[in-house]
Order: structure tokens, then sequence, then C-alpha cells
């Protein structure tokens, strides 16, 4: 590729609405432009890299016997009023009408339009297990589409779904899965940590997330250096604590002034006053909500949210995951405001709309504000754990790093079987429901974050197996004939050597050349000055380490560079 003719406009000011480099980087370097919020166009440059994400993702799929195929964007209403999920999903997901007046939504997600379609042709046990998978846009309005690529509107995922006889075979292909994303985020020259992860509100449990390293990243892990435990800290088990069953807890709302005893709450939760603690600072910091919507626990929390103040539940199951969080900052917020923290996305929403505390309808608190009208005590000593707190599995102490989702593998079990009735013949003949396990990677949300962990004041340092291009050439004068038919002979050897090459033949000040060499993140910029035309030296400045070494024009220069 040459220079003159690469569509990567590149910007020298920092576009004042990006907030984090990798957004502000592909701005510069020319990857990306955006359309709307939330919604943007991969430059040449970008869509190089994607494809190399997605090559990657594609052999180690296909490595562990997953088949790709293409389903549609946009799907019926009807099949996601099966599974319930049409009113779970709430504003997150994109819908539209056809001319008649029918419903769909632009997949955010894919396990409805799969399972039905599995439960349409497999009939045996001989026809499983299956993993099937595709790569495409998916859409979701975030609340705050931010970050550029990391938190887009439209984005582009790797989702796999597997399909099992028994919790055997769903272990299997879920290890497999395990161990493809391991080398998936190898293979980017990733630094990432899989981490235990709260399965949320997709359902099922067993999870691991794949966190990339990154200080800019959104979610807290914690891991042990001394043995395997590592886990995204919403996640993690709770420190060990011991307070007395009389502590009060601060437990008054605005409305009914008064605290409970520990003794009190976990009488009325039918448990031992230490599992009432570790349950209470659970529910507090994420469980609550996901048992509500799951449906599950309800009984004892509702009594306990009734204790509270609150004075009746709206809660069902499938209701939107929106106004289930309508309902928990009124217990929320009394307990500690550490919901805030964890549902940060939806309680961002609650703050926004300044609606807090459910009830009946149209009986939320509006206009409040968890500060003001409240004071959001925390219970001493409960908290998620910290920086050199032991570690759950061998005592060792913990470290704790930020991290960026790149990917999330999910055992489902029967929870999609079961609602669309996707079921096979056993060996007896007999009908079981499948067992499903969901795998979805981030790609686009992958660009981004390695820019996030690859990068300088300069501009991108990209991993040389998803590099847009191996390698630029930065002739030092254009004007030159004799370092210009060096370079354009270098240039033609290495394509031909495989090492993806851009000829810098603009006319521009050498200067100009080197910082867009830098702010693209070409892995290696070969200079050829007039050093290398008398002496037959050649420089080749590594951009990740900075270093530049010589080489020998003539005596193998491709097979150094490479
Ligand atoms: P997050 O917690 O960041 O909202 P998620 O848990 O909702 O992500 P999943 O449903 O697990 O996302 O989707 C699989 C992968 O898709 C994520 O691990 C992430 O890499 C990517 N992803 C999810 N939402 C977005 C988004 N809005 N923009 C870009 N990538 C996304
Ligand atoms: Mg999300
Ligand atoms: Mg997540
Ligand atoms: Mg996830």
């Amino acid at each position: 590729m040459r220079a003159s003719q690469l569509y990567a406009p590149t910007l020298r000011e920092v576009p004042a609405e990006a907030e984090v480099v990798s957004h502000q980087l592909m701005l510069r370097a020319g990857l990306i432009r955006k359309a709307t919020g939330g919604i943007y166009t991969y430059l040449p440059l970008a869509w190089r890299v994607l494809k190399k994400i997605k090559q990657i993702v594609r052999e180690e799929m296909d490595a562990k016997g997953g088949q790709e195929l293409a389903m549609p964007i946009m799907q019926p209403a009807e099949m996601w009023q099966e599974t319930g999920r049409w009113d779970v999903y709430g504003e997150e997901m994109f819908r539209l009408k056809d001319r008649h007046d029918r419903n769909f939504c632009l997949g955010p997600t894919h396990e409805e339009m799969i399972t039905t379609l599995v439960r349409m042709d497999v009939r045996s046990y001989r026809q499983l297990p299956l993993l099937l998978y595709q790569i495409q846009n998916k859409y979701r309005d975030e609340i705050r589409p931010r970050f550029g690529l990391m938190r887009g509107r439209e984005f582009i995922m790797k989702d796999l779904y597997s399909f099992d006889r028994d919790e055997a075979g769903l272990d299997i292909s879920y290890r497999k899965m395990y161990d493809a994303y391991t080398n998936v985020f190898s293979r980017c020259g990733l630094k990432f940590r899989a981490v235990e992860a709260d399965s949320g509100a997709i359902g099922g449990s067993g999870s691991h997330e794949f966190m990339v390293i990154a200080e800019s990243g959104e979610a807290a892990i914690a891991y042990c250096a001394a043995c395997e435990y590592a886990a995204n800290v919403e996640k993690a088990e709770l420190k060990a604590i011991t307070v007395p069953a009389e502590t009060p807890l601060p437990l008054t709302v605005k409305d009914t002034p008064g605290t409970k005893s520990i003794k009190e709450v976990s009488s009325y939760l039918g448990v031992s006053p230490e599992k009432t603690i570790k349950t209470l600072a659970f529910q507090t910091e994420k469980e609550l909500v996901l048992a509500l919507v799951r449906g599950d626990h309800e009984v004892n929390e509702i009594k306990l949210l009734n204790q509270l103040g609150c004075l009746h539940l709206d809660i069902a199951p499938e209701q939107a995951i929106v106004s289930q969080l309508h309902t928990v900052p009124g217990f929320i917020g009394p307990v500690g405001a550490t919901g805030v923290k964890i549902v940060a996305d939806h309680t961002v929403m609650q703050m926004v709309n300044g609606v807090c505390g459910a009830n009946k309808p149209d009986q939320h608190y509006i206009q409040v504000n968890p500060d003001r009208d409240f004071q959001p005590d925390i219970i001493a000593d409960i908290r998620l754990i910290q920086e050199g707190d032991p570690c759950p599995h061998c005592g060792a102490a913990v470290k704790t790093a930020r991290g960026i989702e790149a990917g999330q593998v999910f055992k489902l079990f029967t929870k999609y079987s079961k609602s669309l009735e996707a079921t096979f013949l056993d060996e007896n003949g007999k009908e079981q429901l499948m067992l499903m396990g969901c795998y979805g990677i981030g790609v686009s949300r992958t660009m981004a974050a390695a820019i996030e962990q690859n990068h300088d004041d300069d501009g991108i340092i990209w991993p040389a197996a998803i590099a847009p291009f191996h390698a630029v050439i930065v002739p030092i004068s254009g004007k030159d004939s004799e370092q210009m038919d060096l370079a354009e002979r270098l240039y033609g050897e290495l394509n031909q050597a495989g090492i993806e090459t851009v000829i810098d033949d603009r006319s521009e000040r050498p200067g100009v050349k080197f910082k867009d060499a830098d702010l693209i993140g070409y892995p290696l910029k070969i200079t050829v000055s007039p050093k290398t035309v008398s002496e037959g030296l050649l420089e080749v400045k590594i951009r990740r380490s900075g270093e530049t070494v010589f080489l020998q024009l003539n005596a193998g220069v491709i097979a150094k560079v490479k």
C-alpha cells in the first residue's frame, strides 16, 4: 500500500469528544469516524485490524469444532416473547416495526434465534454436540455509549452457542471455549486474565470473563499470584467478617426511620446472622438485582424489602430490568450505596431519571438523590475483596488490577432450551432438553482494548499479529531518485515475502512521515536515507522498544526483518 493512496486521514489535534486513549488514537490515526453516538465507520486501517482479529477468532473456533454460520440481524419479536426477554431486555434493545405493524428487534445477542433454529432440525442425541458461531454486528442501545468502540451501540461480536446432551458434555464444550478464548487473546498479543464472573441477567450459572488488563478498564479484578484464583471483584468472595448479632444495621429509609439489628433481619431471612451479613452484603453489591431478575430467592427478599419500608414490590421475574432497578435503589440506598458502583450503567439511569424506591406502580419516589435524601451508610467490615486480602482459595495476599471485558463464556444449562422447547431423543428414546452454553467475544472492543493496553505518547503500538501493516518504509527524500528506487525495491521485496508493508511516498517532510508512522503504530519503521544509499545501511526502528537496528542491505534484510 502506498501512503499517498491510503485512506487514513490523520489528525494532529486530540478530538475534544474522546475521553479515553483508544478513542483518541483511533480518531487521530484515521482508523474510525463517527456516524452518530456509539456508531462508527471503520476506515481501511481499522478494517484490516478487525479482519485479523476475526481471522484469529475463526481459526480458534474452528479448531474446537465450531461451525460458522450467519443468522439474521433482524429478529422477529415472537421468539423473544417465548423466552420472556422481549419485556426483560428493556430499553437496551433496538426495536422496529414492519409495514404490517409486526415487531422486530436488531439482535443484541442470538440465544433465541439459534435455539429456535436448532430445535427445528435436531432430533437425536447423535446430532449433538453442536458448536455454532457467527461474527457480525450486534445492536445494543447502551444508556451511555462512550469511549469510542469500547461501548458502542453497533459493534462486532463473535457469538458461539453450544448444544450438548448432558452436563458432562456442556462441561467439555465450556472447557473447549475457555481454551479457545485463551488462545485468541494470547495470539492477539494481549495481556489478559480469565476471571470468575457473575453470570448476570442472561441466566444460568458458571461463567468467566476474559479481561484485557488496562488501567482504563471498567472492571476491577482480584487475582492470586500463588494459585489459580482470579475473579471479577463483583463476584469475588467477600472478606470474612465477625460482627456481633446485635449490631444495628443502618437500614433506615426516608419515610420509615429506625434501624434493624442483624438478628432481626436474619429472622426475616430465616438464616443465621453470619449468613445474613454475607447475604446482605452480597445482595447489596449485586446479587439482589440479579436474584430478582431471575425470580429466585424472592420470598425472603420481598419480606426483607417490605420490612425495610418498601411498601409493596411490583417485581415479577419477567419484568424489565429497568423497573427492577427502580425497585432496588430503595433497598440499596439505605443499606449502602454500593449498588451505584456495581450496576453502574443502570444506576446512572436511575440517577438521571431521579427515580428511586419501588413500590406499587406510581409509588416510586422521584427526584431522589441517595446522598441528599438518605444516608447510604455502609456496614463496616463488609466489603468487596481488596488488594492484600487473603485469597479465598489459598490464603496468600491477592492482587488487584483493572480490566476491559473483551469476552465472556457462560453455561446456560436449559434456560433457553426449556422456554423454547429445544429437545432431543436420548439413547433410550426419551425426550431431553438440550444443555446450552453461549460464548461472546467483542471483536471491535478487543481492537480498542489492544490500544488501551499498547500505546505511548506518540501513538498506537500494535501487537504484530493484529497490526494493520507490519512495516512502513520512509524514504527521507521523495525527490532523491536513488532513495526512491531503493525504497521501491524494498517495498516490492518485503510485500513479496509476506511482510505487509506501506511505502510513504507522500511529498511530506520526513518529520510528518515519522509522526504519522508512530501514530498509526506500524511495528517496524524502515528509513531509507542517504546513508542507506551510500553505505548500504538500512535503519529499522522497532516501535515497541524504540530500539533502532542497522541492517546491511543485500545481506538478508528480509530474513532479519521477519
Ligand atoms: P458489558 O459488561 O461491558 O456491558 P456485556 O457483559 O453486556 O458487556 P456480553 O453480553 O457478555 O457483554 O457480550 C459479549 C462481548 O461483547 C463482551 O464481552 C464485550 O467484549 C462485547 N460487548 C458487549 N457490549 C458491547 C458494546 N456496547 N460495545 C462493544 N462491545 C461490546
Ligand atoms: Mg452490557
Ligand atoms: Mg459484562
Ligand atoms: Mg459479559
